[in-house]
């Protein structure tokens, strides 16, 4: 399998080589090698262009199918970063156990959390697994709001993009893509969150492999996707149409933060992720590609 990260390497121009070349030669060589590389610099352009259109008829193929996701499936802003906590490592199932049990003792907010002791934190989340792990993460949250921003969700998300994203990845237990989750779904900030359904349409259609950066990912999709967020109309109630042409296993029903007010360009990102992981959940599993029936079946290389 060819991937275009791999060209790119190999089509690093030579020219910077010839310094021990006589002037007249060296002068051919450069200009060659100028020529060389405008071509190469042409080529990576198409190849990137490219890449950005199949994003792009990815995202309109799966929303003419799906329609609107619904993400996030949280009541608030607090829940849905608890819940992009809980989530690491574990089955969206046993997320909802773990919610429910700190919903049922009222404890689903940040008050609530600041107030609990860890121990009893630990026996309400253990069904999310890693309980201890995630329970000391969400005490590190609430003093890390509390002593940043006095507990205040409005005031940290008033914060520029790249400012709190960086101090969110400064948190224990935070990585890019709970990050990018709580400033996307949360803050309605402009980042695509980037998963391991993503990584793997992309690596089995040949756009990106598999160990491509998570920033490289990332920024495909965010160049990609930003036109739509000018051209594309996303209706986000769900049809009755979509729902009844859906997916093998439905999407969620719209929750306060999936039809929390947005610009388009998070709109587009927010469905673009809903919708790659309606493609990873249904279709495209780790151990097994159900290609016929997946609506990005005719964008598969070898069909193309
Ligand atoms: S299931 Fe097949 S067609 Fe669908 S995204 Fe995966 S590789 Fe592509």
């Amino acid at each position: 399998m060819k991937f275009f990260s791999e060209d790119k390497r190999d089509s690093v121009p030579g020219y910077m080589h010839f310094g021990k070349a006589g002037r007249g030669e060296s002068d051919e060589r450069e200009l060659d090698g100028g020529r060389d590389s405008l071509r190469n610099k042409k080529s990576l352009k198409l190849q990137t262009d490219e890449q950005q259109n199949d994003i792009r008829l990815y995202y309109r193929a799966l929303f003419r199918s799906w329609g609107p996701q619904n993400w996030w499936p949280a009541r608030s802003r607090f829940e849905m970063i608890v819940g992009a906590y809980l989530t690491q490592n574990t089955a969206w199932t046993n997320v909802e156990k773990a919610m429910a049990n700190l919903r049922s003792a009222r404890l689903l907010s940040i008050d609530g959390i600041r107030r609990v002791r860890l121990a009893d934190l630990e026996q309400l989340i253990r069904p999310s697994g890693y309980f201890r792990q995630k329970a000391q993460r969400l005490k590190t949250f609430i003093s890390f709001i509390d002593q940043s921003y006095g507990g205040s969700l409005a005031r940290m998300f008033s914060r520029p993009t790249s400012q709190l994203r960086d101090e969110l990845l400064s948190l224990n237990g935070v990585g890019p893509e709970t990050a990018d989750s709580i400033l996307l779904y949360a803050g309605n900030h402009p980042v695509f969150v980037v998963d391991t359904y993503t990584r793997r349409i992309l690596a089995r259609h040949e756009i990106l492999p598999g160990q491509a950066s998570y920033e490289e990912v990332q920024s495909l999709f965010e160049k990609a996707l930003a036109p739509l967020a000018e051209s594309e109309t996303c209706a986000h109630e769900p049809s009755s149409q979509h729902l009844a042409a859906g997916l093998p296993e439905a999407p969620h029903p719209p929750s306060k933060v999936s039809v929390a007010k947005r610009t388009a360009l998070t709109q587009v990102y927010n469905e673009m992720h809903g919708l790659i992981v309606g493609v990873g959940k249904n279709y495209c599993k780790k151990s097994q590609a159900l290609c016929d029936e997946c609506p990005l079946q005719p964008f598969l290389p070898r069909l193309k």
